[in-house]
């Protein structure tokens, strides 16, 4: 948005009220955008948890303070669609049998995605992506007569780009491992948080890649 107000020149403002104390991913590539490209257009605020809205003054109160807005994105404190609990599958978010995707409660569900609560996947396209693929070979594999048990389980990796113009990209990425002894999934990550063409490039070959999976050649 503070890309589109500054190529246009329109006159305008992208306020961001941030309940966290710094952007939690890519935070540095992220600051550097807002301060090195968009310094009049995005006023970044941390710690800023919004407590109230006023839509009649068109206003959002924090504890630092009021915000007068013309328009407000607010985003809610995020949770699992109803469908999960009114499946008993969970309550904010649906749990697995790590390292399956297999639910908690019924082992006749699987659980992708941004709903699950007890892994340290990032909630990401990426992630659910490769969850669809895994759990695709798990079911296949079960309709051939496999046990779940009998079923080797990999773990999603994930990759995230975000561009910060229309050509520069920084991204995150994570490998995950299932540590038995421990009964836990480790995580490696690593980030480029220099924005960069090249990086873009790449973000729009990741792009490509995902569309020609799903929805075949020259999608
Ligand atoms: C602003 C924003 C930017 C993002 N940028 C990136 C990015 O750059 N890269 C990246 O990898 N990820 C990104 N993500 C995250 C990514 O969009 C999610 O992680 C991903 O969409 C999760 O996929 P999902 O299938 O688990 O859930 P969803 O995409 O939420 O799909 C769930 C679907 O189920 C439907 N549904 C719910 N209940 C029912 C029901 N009872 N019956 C039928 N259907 C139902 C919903 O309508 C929805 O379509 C971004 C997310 C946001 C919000």
């Amino acid at each position: 948005l503070a890309y589109y107000l500054k190529t246009n020149q329109i006159k305008g403002k992208v306020i961001v009220l941030d309940a966290n104390p710094g952007p939690i991913s890519k935070g540095p590539g992220f600051t550097a955008a807002y301060n090195d490209l968009y310094k009049d257009y995005i006023q970044y605020i941390p710690q800023a948890e919004v407590t109230a809205i006023d839509y009649a003054k068109k206003e959002v109160k924090t504890p630092l303070g009021e915000f007068k807005f013309d328009l407000a994105n607010i985003i809610p404190p995020m949770k699992a669609g109803e469908i999960v609990r009114t499946a008993a599958l969970g309550d904010r978010w649906a749990n697995v049998r790590l390292p399956t995707f297999l639910s908690e409660r019924d082992d006749r569900v699987y659980i992708i995605g941004d709903v699950i609560g007890n892994v340290p996947y990032p909630k990401s396209g990426q992630v659910a992506y490769n969850d669809g693929k895994i759990i695709a070979e798990h079911i296949a594999q079960r309709i051939a007569g496999k046990r779940p048990d009998e079923i080797a389980n990999p773990l999603p990796d994930n990759i995230c780009y975000s561009f910060v113009s229309s050509e520069e990209s920084i991204w995150v990425s994570h490998k995950h491992n299932w540590d038995e002894a421990a009964r836990q999934i480790r995580q490696q990550s690593t980030v480029d948080n220099n924005r960069s063409k090249p990086n873009g490039a790449l973000a729009l070959e990741w792009a490509r890649g995902l569309w020609g999976d799903m929805f075949g050649p020259g999608a």
